[in-house]
């Protein structure tokens, strides 16, 4: 079958592979799209997947058609489905605690895309327990988006604001616009979205969930996030992860607020311990999501309380996607989610 290989450092290749062969525990699934992450540049850029080896194929966030149901009795082959691309291990004490998607088992175990053969290929298999079936009102490219949707829902949840409260949102990306959404769907009362990339400014001027957006280059940027959000936001959801990001949503947080950091940065950051202390800020992390977060992410997708049409503005086929990666890695800004199709 054909499959896009990451054959060395920023080197993706058009290769002839053998197809998946059939394992008890896995089901055999027809690609039929794949949205390209931002772990997937990160992998580009470093020629390796996340164990470190060489020769992956990437994309985890996909969708597809069954191809061999394996032990799942309630799949037929062609059902749509979709993929959850966690594996824990299930027993460690994270695992036992119910939090499976920071068993640190995990990184070491077969997550299609990350450290086993992923959907940049005509077929992908996957641990029969993490298969999704898709309702008919999802399009492929939104399925694409269930995965992005479910990290934006875990941050959100992590920032544990109430009805009403105002958030900010740092970075405008996938994440960040997601984010957006999700907090305005929970109820905050504002949904600030600050960006300094004017291509996504004006994308996320136009995004339905967003309430205002600040331009991260502005000069008066503090004054106005304070004048706006009557003193200071009670959450910040933090995606951009940069030190210039951290530092806003450090700076936005009214005294005792709450900043997620969601974005993910392999380098240490700086961040201003003074203001952590002086306004006795809450600092906490947020890692992929609960696997319910994703089955409550396909659920509100399927019936547009989360609408995500039009997010979609880049369709690389297999053949065009090193010079997508490579648009990418230079920042090429007009892209908001680029999705693959065989
Ligand atoms: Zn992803
Ligand atoms: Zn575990």
């Amino acid at each position: 079958m054909r499959a896009v290989k990451l054959t060395a450092a920023r080197k993706l290749e058009l290769v002839e592979i053998a197809e998946p062969g059939k394992e008890e525990i896995n089901v055999i699934m027809d690609v039929s799209a794949c949205g390209i992450c931002g772990s997937d540049l990160h992998y580009w850029e470093m020629g390796v997947g996340m164990d470190g080896k060489p020769g992956l194929i990437p994309g985890h966030e996909f969708c597809g058609t069954v191809a061999d149901p394996g032990p799942r009795g309630d799949l037929q082959p062609g059902d749509r489905v979709t993929y959850i691309p966690l594996n824990p291990c299930g027993v460690c004490p994270t695992c036992q605690k119910g939090l499976f998607h920071i068993c640190q088992k995990a990184f070491t175990r077969p997550i299609p895309g990350n450290n086993a053969p992923g959907a940049f290929a005509e077929k992908v298999a996957g641990r029969a327990d993490m298969v999704r079936k898709l309702p008919d009102s999802l399009s492929d490219e939104e399925s694409c988006l269930v995965e992005p949707a479910s990290v934006a829902l875990h941050a959100v949840r992590q920032a544990g604001f109430r009805v009403g409260d105002n958030v900010l949102v740092t970075g405008g990306g996938t994440i960040g616009l997601l984010s957006a959404a999700w907090a305005q769907i929970a109820g905050a009362g504002l949904v600030g979205l600050c960006e300094v990339n004017p291509h996504r400014l004006e994308y996320a001027g136009n995004w339905p969930y967003v309430h205002e957006v600040f331009d991260g280059r502005d000069e008066k940027l503090r004054k106005k996030l304070k004048q706006v959000s009557d003193g200071g936001f009670d959450a910040v959801v933090e995606t951009s992860a940069v030190d210039a990001g951290l530092f806003t949503a450090m700076s936005a947080l009214k005294p005792g607020g709450t900043v997620v950091l969601a974005g993910i940065n392999f380098s240490a950051q700086s961040v201003s311990t003074l203001m952590f202390t002086s306004k006795e800020l809450v600092q906490k992390g947020s890692m992929a999501y609960a696997i319910d977060e994703f089955d409550t992410s396909l659920g509100f997708m399927a019936d547009k309380r989360l609408d995500t049409a039009g997010m979609v503005n880049c369709r690389p086929g297999f053949s065009d996607l090193q010079e997508t990666f490579e648009r990418l890695h230079a920042g090429t800004p007009e892209i908001v989610k680029a999705v693959v199709r065989p």
